[in-house]
C-alpha cells in the first residue's frame, strides 16, 4: 500500500455523537397532543439513546433485532431512533394509519421484539396484542398510557455506555411500503446507506440544512424514514420543532413562535396549513424560508403562492425504496434568466437528482428499450444508487435487473437536463386505443375547476377502445359541479382524446393507509360500468 485514509465506518451513530458533542446545546422541542411542551437538547437526546441502548441490551435485544414505535413526531421518538440504532438493533417505524391486516402482517414479518408506542394509539394495541406473536416489551411513550412509561423504563441506567459496533453495511433501519397491491415490502436501510442519504439532504439541493436550521419537520417519523430529516438534523446541528398534532393552528403558531425556517410535508398538509392562513387573516409564518414538498405532485398554485413571498420550494419526488430522496426541484443553472412563469413550471416538475442517484425511463412495454431524455417520450421510471433498495427484507431475489436499476412503478418524462417530470403510475395509466393517457394531468386539472374537492381519474373497460377514463369527483360542501363545464374546463388542460367519457360524483375517494387516492379500490368500485 502506498498510504492509506482512516476507518471511519459510515454508521449513523456518528450523527448523535456529532450532534452531541458540536450542537450539544441546540434545542429540540416537543410538543404533546395535550398542548404541553418539552424542551431538550441535542446532548439530552444523545444521553437518553445511550440509556435506552443500555436497557434494551439488557432485554437481550442484540445485533440486528427490531425495535418497532407506533408514534407521532416528538423527541422521545427521536431517542428511539438513536437508542434503537445504539444498541446495533433495527429501528421499525410503522405507520399507524395501516389496516389492521397489514398491521398484522408487518409486525409479525419483521419479527419485532420491542414496541414503543403513543397512548393515543392504545386502541390500536388492544385489537392487535393476539396477533403480534413476536412483540415482548410494551413501552408507552405518555405517562397516562397502559403500559410502562418510557422515562421510567430508561430510569435505571445512567447513560456512560458505548454504542455497539460493527459494520457499515449493517441495518439500522426498516420501513414497510405501504403495498396498494399484495402485501406490504419492506425495505432494509444500512447504516452506509443512511449515513450517505443524510449527507445529501442536509445539501442546498434538498433540505439546505446548517446549525442556523429550525426545521418543523410535518412528514411523520413513520413515514418514508421521515426524508431522514431525523439523521441529517443531528448532522446539521439544527434546531428542531416537533409536534405531536398535525393542526394547522399548531403548526402555525409553532413556526411563529420557534422562528421556523424549514419545513417538510406532503402537499395536502400543506394545503390544510394555507387554507388556516387564508380564514385566519393570516401571514405564512415570518422566518419560514424552505418549503420541502413530496410525496404526491405539489399543485402549481401552492407553488406561485410560497414563491411569491419569496421562499424557497423545494419539490422533491422519491419513494420509500429510495430512502426516500430521489430528486428535489430546485434551482437551476438559468434560473435568473427564466420568467416566474417559467421558474413556477420548473418546480412543478419534480426535479432533478442530487449526486448518488440515476435515473432512466424505458419503454412501457419492452423494459430493453432505454427512452431519449428528449423532454417529450414518457416511459418506465427506473433508479438506482447507494440509498436505492437491492433486496425486500426476507426476499430471496434481488429487487431490480441485472444491473441495478429499480423499476419505480412511476410513468415519467425525463427532460434534457436531467429533470424529472412524473405523469402517472405505470398500475395507474389509461391506455386507449393503443395510446397512454395520464391519470394524474386528468385529476390536476380537475382540481383547479371551482367547486371540486378531490378528483381521480380511472381507465374503465371500454369495447372499442380497450380503456377510457372515468372521473370520480368529490364536490366541495355546498357546491354544484356541472359535468359538461367541468369537461369543457379539462379542454383546455388536455388533448380532446383524453377527456374523460363520463364524470361520476360520490360522498368519498377511497384513500390508502398513507393518505393516496387507492386507484385500486376505486377501479373494483367501477369494475362493472357501463358506457352509455
Ligand atoms: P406508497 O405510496 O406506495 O406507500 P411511498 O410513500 O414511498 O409509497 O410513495 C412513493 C410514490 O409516491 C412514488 O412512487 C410516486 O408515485 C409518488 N410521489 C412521490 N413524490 C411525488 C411527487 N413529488 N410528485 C408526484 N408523485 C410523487
Amino acid at each position: 500500500q502506498l498510504g492509506a485514509m482512516q476507518d471511519w465506518s459510515l454508521r449513523v451513530t456518528r450523527f448523535i455523537d456529532h450532534a452531541a458533542r458540536e450542537h450539544g446545546g441546540r434545542e429540540i422541542v416537543s410538543r404533546w397532543a395535550d398542548g404541553s411542551e418539552t424542551r431538550t437538547t441535542w446532548a439530552g437526546i444523545r444521553h437518553d439513546a445511550m440509556r435506552m441502548a443500555q436497557k434494551l441490551a439488557k432485554l437481550g435485544i442484540k445485533p440486528g433485532d427490531r425495535v418497532a414505535t407506533l408514534a407521532m413526531n416528538h423527541h422521545r421518538h427521536l431517542v428511539t431512533w438513536y437508542g434503537a440504532v445504539g444498541v446495533g438493533g433495527v429501528l421499525h417505524t410503522i405507520n399507524p394509519r395501516l389496516f389492521d391486516d397489514q398491521l398484522d402482517y408487518i409486525a409479525n414479518h419483521a419479527e419485532d421484539r420491542v414496541l414503543l408506542f403513543d397512548a393515543a394509539f392504545a386502541p390500536i394495541i388492544e385489537r392487535m396484542k393476539s396477533r403480534w406473536k413476536t412483540i415482548e416489551h410494551y413501552v408507552c411513550f405518555d405517562s397516562n398510557g397502559p403500559a410502562e412509561h418510557f422515562e421510567d423504563w430508561i430510569a435505571s441506567e445512567d447513560g456512560e455506555g458505548v454504542w455497539v459496533d460493527g459494520d457499515e453495511r449493517d441495518p439500522c433501519m426498516l420501513c414497510y411500503t405501504s403495498g396498494t397491491t399484495g402485501n406490504p415490502k419492506g425495505v432494509l436501510y444500512e447504516h452506509r446507506s443512511t449515513v450517505l442519504h443524510a449527507m445529501t439532504a442536509m445539501t442546498p439541493q434538498v433540505f439546505g440544512m446548517d446549525c442556523r436550521t429550525v426545521a418543523l419537520p410535518i412528514v411523520p417519523m413513520f413515514h418514508a424514514a421521515s426524508w431522514g430529516l431525523p439523521w441529517a438534523g443531528a448532522a446539521a446541528g439544527a434546531k428542531f420543532v416537533y409536534s405531536a398534532v398535525n393542526e394547522a393552528s399548531v403548526l402555525c403558531e409553532l413556526m411563529e413562535r420557534e422562528k421556523v425556517t424549514t419545513s417538510a410535508g406532503v402537499p395536502t398538509v400543506w394545503l390544510s396549513l394555507l387554507q388556516y392562513i387564508d380564514a385566519n387573516g393570516k401571514d405564512i409564518p415570518a422566518h419560514l424560508n424552505t418549503v420541502v414538498c413530496g410525496g404526491s405532485a405539489m399543485p402549481r398554485a401552492m407553488i406561485e403562492r410560497f414563491m411569491k413571498k419569496g421562499l424557497r420550494v423545494a419539490h422533491a419526488w422519491g419513494m420509500t425504496e429510495t430512502s426516500p430522496i430521489g430528486t428535489t426541484g430546485t434551482e437551476t443553472a438559468n434560473w435568473d434568466e427564466l420568467s416566474f412563469d417559467e421558474q413556477v413550471t420548473v418546480k412543478a416538475m419534480q426535479g432533478r437528482v442530487p449526486f448518488g442517484v440515476e435515473l432512466r425511463c424505458v419503454d412501457l412495454d419492452d423494459a430493453t428499450r432505454v427512452l431519449p431524455r428528449d423532454g417529450k417520450t414518457s416511459g418506465a421510471l427506473q433508479v438506482r444508487g447507494p440509498w436505492v433498495v437491492g433486496r425486500y427484507f426476507k426476499a430471496e431475489k434481488p429487487a431490480t435487473d441485472a444491473d441495478n436499476w429499480f423499476d419505480t412503478g412511476d410513468v415519467a418524462v425525463l427532460h434534457p437536463d436531467g429533470t424529472l417530470q412524473l405523469t402517472d403510475r405505470t398500475k395507474d395509466v389509461i391506455k386507449s386505443g393503443g395510446e397512454w393517457i395520464s391519470s394524474v394531468e386528468l385529476e390536476n386539472a380537475a382540481i383547479g375547476f371551482p367547486g371540486v374537492a378531490e378528483a381521480a381519474a380511472i381507465g374503465v373497460h371500454h369495447p372499442r377502445w380497450d380503456e377510457r377514463p372515468l372521473l370520480v369527483v368529490v364536490k366541495k360542501p355546498g357546491a354544484d359541479v356541472c359535468p359538461d363545464a367541468l369537461r369543457d374546463f379539462l379542454g383546455t388542460h388536455v388533448a380532446k382524446w383524453w377527456l374523460p367519457d363520463a364524470v361520476v360524483f360520490v360522498d368519498e375517494i377511497p384513500h390508502t393507509g398513507t393518505g393516496k387516492i387507492s386507484k385500486k379500490d376505486l377501479r373494483d368500485q367501477f369494475r362493472d360500468w357501463q358506457w352509455s
